[in-house]
């Protein structure tokens, strides 16, 4: 059989989402002569560097038609798209990644089940649909443990940890908790698949959080080879059973007795943006070659690269790093910088 077409110049690339993933993206797409239509409910950062914007909810079904119709292709940025959107949005245009991808990767609960059922190790887990379900599942689990709302959680929000001792409080919401994992170090895998199944791997990103917020990546990320290796497998292995088709990315905790996976992203992630100056193709780039059927970058790294978010009042550094010779730049067009929030992030290069 061949392989389908890829995308024609000048198609448009619908994004879900509008932040500076989408930002992002579309700068990569119209690199490869692409257009690109941003749909997001609120502020769009991605509108700036974009053909196209609507600006409607993700339960408007007439606005999501109208978006569908006007594009060739939908990917998002932002996968807490609600299913009856997507069924309008599938009838009309293909998404990738895939509705599967995207289902499981919405429900903490789902996706720990799909990676267990694929012989993938998660923290022990327990589901707690509701409040008076707490006191079981922390008997199975044990503390210290982290009660994670199932959906619409992200840079931590949504989590409560529970102590020895304390009170335990409830997420307010259907949850699932986790054991707590002492692990020595996060990384992540940023890895691209096409619809002909090839894979191509970006190396492993060792991550550093504050305040369940990534502050920086760093590679090469300084640990084994060995363990290196096993992450880039694991994340192919999701990725082959998913059968999915555009950039993964898979976070692990490092433990004595392995890797442990934290949690999956169908999409382009932050901790994938040293691809930025580490790469002929980023992360970026390689999701829009995938999804457009066009062959993947080899994932290649050319240089030491260390990433740092800037976060809230962090840009008020801008000068001093507009004079640093070696730091890459990206700022998201966020009109203001509160406290959590990402505008921008600096790709510190160095030879490797
Ligand atoms: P998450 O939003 O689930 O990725 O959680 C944000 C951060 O909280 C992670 O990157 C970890 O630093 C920490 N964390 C989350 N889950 C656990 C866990 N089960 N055990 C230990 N730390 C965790």
């Amino acid at each position: 059989m061949s392989d389908p077409a890829p995308l024609p110049q000048g198609s448009v690339i619908g994004i879900l989402g509008g932040g500076q993933l989408g930002r992002m993206l579309s700068v990569a797409a119209s690199r490869l002569g692409y257009r690109t239509h941003i749909y997001e409910p609120s502020a769009a950062p991605a509108a700036d560097v974009a053909h196209a914007l609507t600006t409607a909810g993700y339960d408007d079904a007439e606005a999501m038609a109208r978006f569908a119709d006007a594009v060739d292709l939908i990917t998002y940025e932002f996968e807490n798209v609600p299913a009856a959107s997507l069924d309008l949005l599938e009838a009309r245009r293909a998404i990738h990644p895939n509705r599967r991808a995207l289902e499981i990767s919405q429900d903490r609960l789902a996706e720990k089940e799909f990676l267990n059922s694929i012989g993938l190790r998660t923290a022990p887990f327990a589901a707690v649909d509701a409040e008076s379900d707490l006191a079981a599942a922390v008997q199975k689990i044990g503390l210290p443990a982290i009660l994670k709302t199932r959906r619409l959680g992200y840079d931590g929000k949504g989590q409560i940890r529970l102590r020895e001792g304390e009170a335990p409080g409830w997420t307010g919401a259907p949850s699932v908790l986790e054991g707590f994992v002492a692990f020595s170090a996060e990384i992540s895998v940023i890895l691209a698949r096409g619809a002909d199944g090839a894979v191509a791997a970006f190396d492993p990103a060792l991550n550093i959080h504050e305040g369940g917020i990534l502050r920086r990546s760093t590679v090469p990320s300084g640990l084994p080879r060995a363990l290196a290796t096993d992450a880039v497998l694991m994340a192919a292995k999701i990725a082959s059973a998913l059968d999915y088709v555009g950039v993964l990315a898979v976070e692990f905790f490092v433990t004595p007795a392995g890797l442990v996976i934290n949690e999956i992203a169908p999409r382009v992630h932050n901790s994938g943006h040293w691809t930025q100056a580490g790469c002929a193709v980023d992360q970026f780039e390689q999701h829009i070659r995938a999804i457009a059927g066009l062959p993947l970058g080899d994932g290649k790294r050319y240089a030491d690269v260390e990433m740092e978010n800037l976060i809230g009042d962090d840009i008020a550094r801008i000068p001093q790093i507009m004079a640093e010779p070696d730091a890459q730049l990206h700022l998201y067009g966020k009109a203001r910088a509160l406290p959590g929030r990402k505008m921008g992030h600096v790709n510190r290069v160095s030879r490797p």
